[in-house]
């Protein structure tokens, strides 16, 4: 029997690990897979041999440098629950790539050391997860090792992220005696590694529970647990979908403890795929007709062959292999022969997917971050961000006689978002922006592999940039009329005032009240 549409987007659940670099989002990440298994979808989907692990060269950079550059996505079953996993850049260099990734989820896993607690990175991330209200569980991690007080970790969630926390599990143990979880709502424990199931007991008191513990740890662990159910808040799932509340659960990804406990959090009460704002309308997830936008695109993921990988996220409807759809962008139709699904090392054919899905569509260049695919309709979806670079350069070129292929080169690596591109007003040569500086290291060793284009680069004369807009398009044109050298136009043609320091954008600010001057800009 075929699965309804209403059936099929209630079970998935789409989400994003956010942490510090070194916290365990890559051995989590392993370890969801792994309990996980992967996806077998009776009928759904069609196993296709495994090519990943031909990756291209550039991604030399990544493994040089020991960092996770590229977004993957992931996905698996557990239980009744389909998910999909999104990976995000560790490197703060490639945020953006993790901002718009953030814009295809509709939860979001918060890895913390427990020796560390709320590192900086965390911190940054959280507050984008607030800004677009995505729900947010938090996963306690290396609780194998010496790990602070329980409550005091609890507490530095509420004081450094103002958001209140609902303890869900209790660790058994600390540091060399973890051996399991307590799970408060339904008074059971689950030892570490492999326990499938929960067993329920009486109380923190109860023979099993003893049993996990040595001796002189039982007492403690019985007072602790009476303290938290007087002091913490009971989870409420309404808090938690509005933001207001984590619910956090402990344990060990290494050792396997507590992860169980996390993706059945994530099936149980994670949100399912969200309704979706596009600019005319909302569109509800459960909708017949498929509708998706584009967030990330990566290509050469298989250098024999030059294709480029758009991921979509599936916003309503039935995405089926082969189907038609509408590139509202350019409103041309494309064929969507080859959807793929992904897992850790390998893609599969999706024969269909549904709201929540994140698939993988080969193209050669007619899709960009961004885009929305529909059935036909003509609605734009809002929200894959764009951020004003902080590093902006020009790109000189060893050979003149390959303007021509650096041009086109370059508009490539900025429709797949490894690059913003700025081409002035004045006609001078174009100029490349990033937010970290290790894009342009991606640029510069993409450039040279393939295209044969040897680059550096030169300081540009400004350092700011920012998107203008006004109400009246003729203050617009009297602003950019007056400022020539100074404007450019991104890739959408929008433009951009670009000063040669805050000072410079500050000074034009105030004299010019009527443009708008902004450092994040929607694609659409
Ligand atoms: P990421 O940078 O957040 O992806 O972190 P990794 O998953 O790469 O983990 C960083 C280091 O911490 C690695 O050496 C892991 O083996 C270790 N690690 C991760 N999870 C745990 C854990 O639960 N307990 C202990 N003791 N070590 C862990």
């Amino acid at each position: 029997m075929t699965e309804t549409i209403k059936d099929a987007v209630a079970r998935r659940r789409t989400f994003a690990i956010i942490a510090h670099p070194d916290a365990g989002k890559t051995t989590l990440t392993e370890k969801l897979l792994l309990f996980g298994g992967a996806i077998q979808l009776a009928g759904e989907v069609k196993a296709k041999k495994d090519r990943m692990n031909t990756r291209s060269d550039w991604m030399k950079i990544e493994r040089e440098r020991g960092i996770s550059v590229v977004t993957s996505v992931m996905t698996f079953e557990y239980g009744d629950n389909v998910f999909n996993l999104l990976d995000t850049p560790g490197h703060e260099d490639f945020a953006d790539d993790t901002y718009r990734t953030l814009s295809a989820v509709d939860s979001a896993v918060m890895v913390i050391d427990a020796a560390k607690g709320i590192e900086p990175r965390t911190l940054k991330l959280f507050e984008v997860c607030r800004l677009r209200d995505i729900p947010i569980v938090t996963f306690v991690n290396k609780m194998d090792r010496e790990a602070r007080n329980t409550f005091e970790i609890l507490d530095e969630i509420e004081a450094k992220l103002a958001l209140d926390t609902a303890p869900m599990t209790w660790p058994v143990g600390q540091g060399r005696t973890f051996s399991g979880t307590y799970h408060l709502p339904t008074n059971s424990v689950r030892k570490g590694d492999d326990e499938m199931e929960r067993t329920p007991v009486n109380g923190p008191d109860s023979n099993r529970v003893a049993g996990l513990l040595p001796l002189n740890e039982q007492e403690a662990f019985i007072e602790e647990l009476e303290l938290a159910r007087e002091a913490c808040k009971p989870f409420d799932r309404q808090a938690f979908l509005e933001g207001h509340l984590t619910p956090v659960y402990f344990g060990s990804a290494l050792r396997n403890f507590g992860v169980r406990d996390l993706i059945e959090a994530l099936g149980a009460f994670a949100p399912p795929p969200r309704d979706q704002e596009a600019d005319s309308r909302v569109v509800h997830a459960t909708e017949p007709e498929m509708s998706a936008f584009v967030f990330k695109i990566q290509a050469n993921m298989d250098p024999n062959h030059r294709d480029r990988i758009a991921f979509v996220r599936v916003c309503s409807g039935e995405l089926k292999r082969g189907m038609k759809a509408k590139l509202v962008r350019t409103g041309k139709q494309m064929s969507l022969t080859a959807p793929q699904f992904f897992f850790a090392r390998s893609r599969i054919t999706a024969d269909e997917a549904y709201a929540g899905d994140v698939v993988g569509i080969p193209n050669h260049g007619t899709l960009r971050i961004g885009d929305t695919l529909t059935e036909g309709e003509e609605i734009l979806f809002r929200g894959v961000p764009n951020f004003a670079p902080e590093i902006l350069r020009r790109v000189r070129l060893g050979d003149p006689m390959k303007a021509k292929k650096l041009k086109e080169a370059l508009q490539q690596m900025a429709e797949e978002g490894v690059v913003q591109l700025f081409q002035p007003e004045d006609g001078s040569p174009a100029i490349v922006g990033v937010v970290g500086a290790l894009q342009l290291d991606v640029l510069k060793e993409r450039l040279a592999a393939e295209y044969g284009l040897p680059v550096d680069f030169e300081i540009a004369r400004f350092t700011v940039c920012r998107w203008i807009d006004a109400d009246s398009p003729a203050e617009l044109d009297r602003f950019i009329d007056s400022h020539r050298g100074d404007i450019a136009r991104d890739l959408d043609g929008d433009p951009v005032f670009l000063a040669q320091h805050g000072f410079g954008l500050n000074y034009e600010a105030d004299r010019w009240k009527q443009i708008t001057f902004t450092a994040i800009k929607d694609y659409q």
